[in-house]
Parts: structure tokens; C-alpha cells; sequence
């Protein structure tokens, strides 16, 4: 398998056949000799470095003998104990283990850019809205390619982490032009469908030897990862709301705490001050000595008792004044919302573009008509009313006029109905 195709399956899903026939590659290409014993494949290393791939050739160097062995997730899963203890030296051969998530992702960094080549037939590409919703009937398509174009398709992947919810991760599949870093997200899409394919072989990739490499995509990558930002901003947008709102509800509780403690100190300071008053007058009312004397320790002892509920009460107020803000900057920092974007798989993308010539039928009229089309795109640019120049869509219900392709309501006033 040339360097390229085994590049471009970072691009595919990550399957375990697909895992599998990525594994067989990069160990055939290794200094390693493979045993695969019930299932389980026992690797062992031939030299120090025999794999070129940094957490491997760790991970041989490690183990015993250099030997490391990889468990299929389905022994594991059989055995019905989801936390399976790994002997020395052994890992999980599924596209989430740990040693392979590594592999994958180092090899994916070092490895030169994909190529591939759309390789869709015309009829693959759904007709554009205005056409599909409307009674006109398709009776045939030709192509006439043009030119090449190249696009770069990039899935980024963000990772977005607060303190109020999950980590969670967004992939935004993004394809730009290579020349000009516009979006084009129609070949995004079809980037998507063909990753999610389970056999994406089936004549709609071709991939291309030649590879490009990295660095040259530079310029293109800033413009995709800006793309990206626009797409998820209004989802962050909202994770952001969230996450100021829990903010908040936090803030409120420490308030509400500080709060309640101060009330409580009040209406002591209140029992306390009425406490006060009626010793006083048992103090003037005393008969004897004492009965004065009793009354007076219990003043002192009241007024000790008022001293400290008033300096607790004027701490505790002003500790609410003077740390609330540092408070509310802590929690609302702490519920910040970080994203990590990071683009994790990167592939070229050539396409024909031209023009794609179809012939129409509706009530007894045909026409032919030429439409700007890319491979793997469809229909790329816009297509007006011939006679009143709206552009026409879905809900305008195209029709076949004398002035040729026409949106529905010139269709009605021409034919009077
Ligand atoms: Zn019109």
C-alpha cells in the first residue's frame, strides 16, 4: 500500500478493520515480526527503533524480550468484565485503545497530507433543490470537465471543557479551495459522507500516489481553522451561556450563605440589646446589694457577649464588600469555557469542475440547459428565473417556459392561469 493510502485512512472512520489492515501495514513496513496467536498478536521487536513511530518502538523497548502483545477489544468484551486488568506488556487492539490512539495520532502528525481525487459519477450528486422539488423531469446529464480544482478538506476537532458540564467534542469537517481559502461547504459534505462510509472504495475516492506535503498547506489551514471558529461559535455560544448562568447560581449560594449568617447575628444582636435594657432596669429596680451586684455581672457579661456578635457582624460585612468581587472573578473564571481546536486529520481533495448540461421535460416542453458543476459538488452556483430573475429554490417550483427554465408564478402569468 503506498504511504498515501495509509495516510489517507486517518481521514476514515476508524474501524476495526480498517484499524487492523493500518496495523498490518505499518508492522509489514517494520522491523518487527508478527505472531498472531488466537487472536491476540504477539509483536517482537528486530531492532531499537523498528517502527519509527515514537510510542510503539516505546512500548516494544519496554516490554520484555521487546515483545508487547495486542489484545482484540472483543476478547476482552467476551470475558464480561468491563475493566479487564491487561497483563505486562499487553494492549487493546481497538481503535480507542490507549497505545493505539497514540500510534495513530503520532503517525497522523508526521505523515505527509493525503491525496484523493472525487471520483463520484454525475448521478451520484443529488439535483439541486429547485430542481428535485419541481415537476420537471431530468431526461439526460452530461458532464464536460473543464479544469481541476483542489480543495483541501480538514476535520477539526474541538474540544470544549467546563466546569459545569462534560468534556465534550465537536468535529467540524471543513473543505476550503487550496488557491483562494473559500469554504465550500458542499464538498464538506461530500468529504463527510465518504469518511462515513464503511467502504468508501467504491469508486467515489481515487486515491492519489503523489502526496503533498504539509507544510505547503499552511496558508489554506489558518483559512479552515478560521472557517471552523465561525461554525462553532454559536455552539460555543451557548455552552458559554451555560456555563455564566451555573456561574451565577454558584455566586448566589456563596451569597446567599454569607447572608444568612448575618441575618442570624443581627437578631442576636437584637435579643442581646433587649437582654441589656432589662437588666438595666432590674439594675434600678435592685433592692439590695446583691441583688445590684448579680445585675451588673450579668451586664458585663451581656455587653461582652454584644462586643463580639458587633465585631464578627462588621467582619463578616465587610469581608462580603471587599471579597465578593474576587470571589465572583474566581468562580466566573473557574466556569470559564476552554476550547482546544485542533485539525485532526488533513486532506487534499482534486475535483473536476465544468459544466454540466441537462435536458428538461414538463408539460410537453424541453429545454437544455447548462449549469456550473463540480464533481463530488454538484451544482455550484445559483440558478435565476430566465424572465423575472428571482433566484430559484425549492419553494419558487421551477417550470419549462417559452423563455426556457422560469420560476412558477412568471409560468402562470405568461399561460394566464
Ligand atoms: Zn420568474
Amino acid at each position: 500500500m503506498p504511504e498515501s493510502e495509509v495516510r489517507s485512512d486517518f481521514a476514515l472512520d476508524r474501524t476495526q478493520e480498517r484499524l487492523e489492515e493500518y496495523l498490518t501495514t505499518v508492522f509489514a513496513a517494520s522491523e518487527v515480526t508478527v505472531d498472531q496467536q488466537e487472536g491476540a498478536w504477539r509483536i517482537t521487536s528486530q531492532s531499537d527503533t523498528p517502527t519509527g513511530i515514537g510510542p510503539l518502538d516505546s512500548a516494544l523497548a519496554r516490554a520484555d524480550d521487546g515483545r508487547i502483545r495486542l489484545v482484540p477489544a472483543a476478547e476482552i468484551a467476551e470475558s464480561g468484565e468491563t475493566d479487564v486488568e491487561l497483563g505486562p506488556d499487553e494492549y487493546v487492539r481497538a481503535p480507542d485503545g490507549e497505545l493505539v490512539e497514540a500510534i495513530l495520532e503520532e503517525d497522523a502528525d508526521s505523515s505527509p497530507v493525503g491525496r484523493w481525487r472525487v471520483g463520484d459519477g454525475i448521478s451520484d450528486i443529488p439535483d439541486p433543490d429547485w430542481l428535485a422539488e419541481s415537476p420537471i423531469e431530468v431526461t439526460n446529464r452530461s458532464f464536460r470537465p473543464y479544469y481541476d480544482r483542489t480543495a483541501v478538506c480538514i476535520v477539526f476537532e474541538a474540544s470544549v471543557e467546563t466546569v459545569s458540564e462534560f468534556e465534550q467534542t465537536i468535529v467540524v469537517p471543513i473543505a476550503v479551495d487550496a488557491e483562494t481559502g473559500e469554504r465550500l461547504p458542499k464538498l464538506a459534505a461530500w468529504f463527510d459522507s465518504v469518511t462515513a462510509e464503511p467502504q468508501p472504495g467504491d469508486g467515489r475516492v481515487e486515491v492519489v500516489e503523489e502526496s503533498v506535503s504539509a507544510d505547503a498547506l499552511d496558508g489554506v489551514r489558518s483559512a479552515a481553522q478560521s472557517h471552523a471558529e465561525s461554525v462553532l461559535s454559536p455552539k460555543l455560544e451557548s455552552i458559554r451561556d451555560r456555563s455564566l448562568r451555573a456561574a451565577n447560581v454558584e455566586l448566589e449560594e456563596y451569597a446567599g450563605l454569607q447572608d444568612d449568617r448575618i441575618e442570624e447575628l443581627r437578631a442576636e444582636r437584637e435579643r442581646v440589646a433587649e437582654k441589656l435594657e432589662a437588666v438595666g432596669r432590674e439594675l434600678e429596680d435592685a433592692a439590695d446589694r446583691a441583688e445590684r451586684l448579680a445585675a451588673m455581672e450579668e451586664r458585663s457579661e451581656l455587653r461582652e457577649e454584644r462586643e463580639e456578635i458587633e465585631s464578627e457582624l462588621e467582619a463578616l460585612e465587610s469581608k462580603r464588600e471587599r471579597d465578593y468581587p474576587e470571589k465572583r472573578r474566581e468562580v466566573r473564571e473557574r466556569h470559564a469555557v476552554e476550547v482546544a481546536l485542533e485539525a485532526v486529520t488533513v486532506t487534499v481533495v482534486e475535483y473536476e469542475k465544468g459544466d454540466l448540461v441537462v435536458g428538461l421535460a414538463e408539460g410537453g416542453r424541453s429545454r437544455s440547459v447548462t449549469l456550473p458543476y463540480g464533481r463530488g459538488v454538484g451544482v455550484t452556483d445559483a440558478v435565476t428565473c430566465n424572465r423575472c430573475g428571482c433566484s430559484l429554490d425549492a419553494q419558487t417550483s421551477a417550470r419549462i417556459g417559452e423563455a426556457g427554465v422560469v420560476c412558477r408564478s412568471c409560468r402562470s402569468e405568461r399561460s394566464g392561469r
